[in-house]
């Protein structure tokens, strides 16, 4: 396989799509690759010089059961062929999806949806301003949530430095405003978390969470932690808001915070629900989903002409009803404890200072001696090495991240084989790495 070299095909087509699309994609990370795909089924994607990899990215989590998985499909098709958009009253699959949602996640009394993790943590923003009265958001250090004005805020290269404001946007063209709106902690520093509520507590309308970090790979919370910061939020009135876009419906049916057994008030989910459907969820408390209203005073609005659309509903439906039947969670978990066992063992073979992290279905190797514990840590880790580990995965038929924060994650459909191939893969790669 020559992964690397750009076929005549593939320049074309990034040709082209320059001419009409600025970089020639609508979403930064697909920006940097030379190939393009064209086809995609179960665990595998092919490029357009017809190279096989094992698909390791999965579209950033979506793709859970598999690509192209045809019980979703005819799902989505039977439910497009008998009623589609009517844009009145309850659409169909939605209050029985919604109904689904409530079963499995502890917190969620209620859900609403919309359709991208930016939508659902853009609304938890406005109902926690709404609820509260505040206006100030905590966020994590390198922690995403998507690209509403103050989320977009705290979350990129540039702060990295020791002196400069950790509260910096990610974005040319936030309101100024942002900035200010936004309090920034390092991810599991206790007395940082402490002194911000001291500090900003009055203040906060919400503090943002992932139970479990992916922004910067894989970051767990450190023991406590997530205590501490639903007992903060409570003690001053803020709105916890679990951002579960990667972890739903991957680390556990419940989410994440089924298996931390911390409860946020709100949670916001995209993602795995449909296998590569567009929706998100936007859950929580009673109380604190009744100020989703429309157009009063004290009500934050959800509208969108999309949300709750019946074929991501139905594809939802459909996914999440198969993840139940059959137990997929923990057909993902035997597949990923196996794969990062084997990498484990890799590493210590071929000798390199690298270690690998995860839950689940997800994994993420720095190139570090230890496992990265905040953003800084996970910053650090080799991006030399790591690119020559990432091109040696590519060329051997590996899709991966190529920056080396990057999380991966399998879905169902990756066979044992599969499994085996990549911790070979790795032998290679971590060899051509050093
Ligand atoms: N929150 C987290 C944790 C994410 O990883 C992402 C996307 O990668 C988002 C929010 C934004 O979701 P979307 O891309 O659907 O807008």
């Amino acid at each position: 396989m020559t992964a690397s070299t750009q076929s005549e095909n593939s320049l074309a087509t990034w040709e082209r799509a320059r001419q009409v699309v600025p970089r020639g994609v609508s979403s930064g990370h697909r920006v940097g690759w030379d190939q393009v795909f064209v086809k995609a089924a179960g665990a595998y994607v092919w490029d357009e010089q017809g190279n096989k990899y094992i698909d390791y990215i999965n579209s950033w989590g979506p793709i859970i059961l598999g690509h192209c998985d045809a019980r979703v499909n005819e799902a989505v098709f039977a439910a497009a062929s008998t009623c589609d958009l009517t844009g009145v009253g309850p659409q169909s699959g939605e209050y029985e999806l919604a109904e689904r949602i409530t079963s499995l996640v502890p917190s969620a009394d209620k859900v609403a949806f919309c359709t991208s993790g930016t939508d659902a943590t853009m609304h938890a923003v406005h109902i926690a301003r709404a609820a509260t009265g505040r206006v100030k958001i905590l966020k994590f250090h390198g922690s995403y949530h998507g690209w509403s004005d103050v989320l977009a805020v705290g979350s990129s290269r540039a702060d990295l430095t020791e002196t400069s404001p950790l509260a910096t946007a990610n974005s040319a063209g936030l309101h100024p405003g942002a900035v200010a709106d936004v309090v920034v902690v390092e991810w599991n520093d206790f007395e940082g978390l402490r002194a911000a509520f001291d500090q900003h507590g009055s203040e906060l309308a919400a503090a943002f969470s992932e139970g479990y970090v992916h922004s910067f790979g894989c970051v767990p919370a450190a023991p406590g932690f997530l205590e501490l910061l639903r007992e903060l939020c409570t003690k001053h009135g803020a709105a916890l808001v679990f951002d579960e876009v990667k972890t739903g419906f991957r680390a556990a049916l419940g989410g994440y915070q089924s298996i931390a057994g911390v409860l946020p008030d709100l949670t916001a989910f995209a993602k795995a629900m449909a296998n590569g459907y567009s929706i998100a969820a936007l859950a929580g408390s009673d109380d604190l989903m009744g100020h989703l209203g429309a157009y009063s005073k004290n009500e934050a609005t959800i509208d969108g002409t999309y949300n709750g659309n019946p074929y991501s509903v139905a594809a939802a439906n459909k996914t999440l009803e198969i993840m139940e039947s059959d137990d997929v969670i923990t057909h993902l978990y035997d597949l990923g404890a196996r794969l990062r066992a084997g990498i484990t063992d890799a590493i210590a073979d071929a000798g390199v200072d690298a270690c690998v992290s995860g839950i689940g279905s997800e994994w993420t190797v720095y190139f570090r001696k230890e496992l990265p514990t905040n953003f800084r840590q996970a910053m650090e880790s080799n991006t030399e090495q790591y690119a020559k580990y990432h091109s040696s995965l590519l060329s051997q038929g590996i899709l991966e991240p190529a920056f080396a924060t990057g999380d991966r994650r399998l879905n169902a459909s990756t066979t044992h084989d599969d499994i085996d191939r990549t911790i070979d893969a790795n032998r290679v790669a971590l060899r051509a790495a050093m």
